[in-house]
């Protein structure tokens, strides 16, 4: 069983019900709509599909909805534009349209300005009325939508889009776990969305401007979790940092139990090949060993040639780095939790589980924090999660080795244990006689009350 989750981008490729069923069924954990495609009507539909298709596949899956932000993008065109290096192009009114034509205002000539999270590069050469006339430099096929960077030009536009802030608002009702705030800056960003999506749904910090990087702590501690989006941060702040931005983005988010995805063309050469490269499969192991909880996939599935192939070749590449005797990289928690009694708990079930020969550890949780502070020190065996809230068991769907699964409210701590074992072997964690170590609060469903593990046997 693969333990790191897989996140997909659902789009043209990927959005009918028979193909999502295929793709929960190779290993599709989190499902992502980009809400920059398109409007309110079609994520709200793209969310319903995605249920139907877990409802069919029998699989638990979150739905994570991914915000606008303030990132100025090419409109819309007809067809691809061919840019030539060395030819000269204008940017805004008359030329390549923009959705923001007032960001290339007033640039001095000699800036540089990338497209499609930097595969294609521009100079300024001059301004024209409504734009810019660059210079190509780096050419490439320009498709419509694609992403315009201008790296060292500060962005001084709010996180949130006024689209965005009316989509957060309706996330819930929609069918949405969680949502990632592109173009975080501040932590005050994060408040501001947990305060418009309500209570329940998770809120992620898209980690992808120089400054999010500058204050990652303070964000990771105001966010439930955290995506590294290496394509606009390897524009914004240096390609070359990004593998560094990683490893520490994700440590953060592992020292506070908060589930980190590493996102952008892991297996990019997918969008056209059946096969990725050596190199994407060794990207894949590598976050699976930094310690990412999840990692995604983006144009691979919304509009690659092969959307089930490459969510196949991802789970492969997951599953061979976690069964390898490589080891995943545990900084422990950081200190504020050492000490708390969930904290110890979880701590203790997993040394339990190893010494015993446990096949799983069962972990009885109302919010699923317990899960996660067992998952964080990343065990051998699966962590099965019971709770009787299915909000809590989809957004589990986004940590590492969490086999998350719904059961009715429990009468008493024999009917808890009955039903969390049945559960665990359900999801086919184990079988009759096996060792597990259960963890659960007393008195139950009250959240944060964690304070008894237990070695049982399956029945
Ligand atoms: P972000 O900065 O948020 O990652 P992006 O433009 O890179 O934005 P992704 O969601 O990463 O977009 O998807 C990669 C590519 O897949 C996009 O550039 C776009 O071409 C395509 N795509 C994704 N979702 C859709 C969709 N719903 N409809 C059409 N094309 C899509
Ligand atoms: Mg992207
Ligand atoms: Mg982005």
């Amino acid at each position: 069983m693969k333990r790191t989750k897989i996140v997909a981008t659902i789009g043209p490729r990927s959005r009918d019900e028979e193909t999502l069923a295929a793709l929960i069924a190779a290993g599709v954990d989190v499902a992502r709509v980009n809400i920059s495609y398109g409007g309110h009507d079609d994520h709200a539909s793209l969310a319903q599909c995605v249920r139907a298709a877990a409802a069919t596949a029998g699989r638990t899956v979150a739905l994570l909805l991914d915000t606008r932000g303030p990132k100025v993008r090419v409109g819309t065109l007809a067809d691809p534009i061919p840019l030539s290096p060395g030819e000269e192009v204008v940017l805004g009114e008359g030329g390549i349209p923009l959705t923001h034509p007032q960001a290339v205002d007033g640039l001095a000539s000699g800036v540089r300005i990338l497209l499609a999270d930097g595969m294609l590069e521009l100079a300024v050469v001059g301004p024209v009325r409504g734009g810019v006339r660059c210079r190509v430099i780096r050419g490439g096929l320009l498709h419509g939508g694609k992403g315009v960077n201008i790296p060292g030009v500060a962005l001084s536009l709010p996180a949130l889009t006024p689209f965005d802030r009316e989509s957060l608002a309706r996330a819930g009702e929609m069918g949405f776990d969680c949502v990632a705030l592109s173009f975080v800056q501040r932590p005050e960003e994060l408040a501001e969305a947990r305060r418009i999506v309500g209570q329940g749904l998770w809120v992620l910090a898209k980690v992808e401007l120089a400054e999010a990087v500058r204050r990652m702590q303070e964000i990771v501690t105001a966010s439930d979790g955290a995506m590294v989006a290496r394509g606009d941060l390897g524009v914004e702040v240096d390609l070359y940092q990004v593998p560094l931005v990683q490893r520490r983005l994700v440590d953060l988010g592992n020292t506070q139990a908060k589930p980190v995805i590493v996102a952008t063309q892991m297996l990019r050469s997918m969008v056209d090949a059946p096969v990725p490269t050596r190199a994407e499969v060794a990207d894949v192991a590598n976050a699976v060993w930094d310690g990412a909880d999840a990692v995604m996939l983006s144009e691979e599935t919304a509009v690659g040639n092969h959307p089930l192939a490459a969510v196949q070749a991802m789970a492969a590449a997951a599953q061979a780095a976690e069964s390898g005797d490589v080891p995943i990289r545990v900084p422990g928690l950081e200190s504020g939790l050492v000490g708390e009694v969930s904290a110890a708990i979880a701590c203790a079930a997993g040394r339990v589980a190893a010494e015993v020969g446990a096949q799983a550890i069962v972990c009885a949780t109302t919010s699923g924090w317990t899960a996660r502070l067992v998952a964080s020190h990343r065990p051998s065996v699966p962590v099965v999660a019971t709770t009787p809230h299915r909000d809590v068991a989809r957004r589990l769907g986004l940590v590492w080795g969490v086999l998350p699964r719904e059961i009715a409210p429990a009468r008493d701590e024999g009917d808890l244990i009955h039903s969390s074992l049945t559960a665990a072997r359900e999801a086919g964690a184990v079988s009759p006689g096996d060792r597990v170590v259960f963890t659960a609060g007393l008195p139950f469903h009250k959240p944060g009350t964690t304070n008894l593990v237990r070695v049982l046997t399956v029945p």
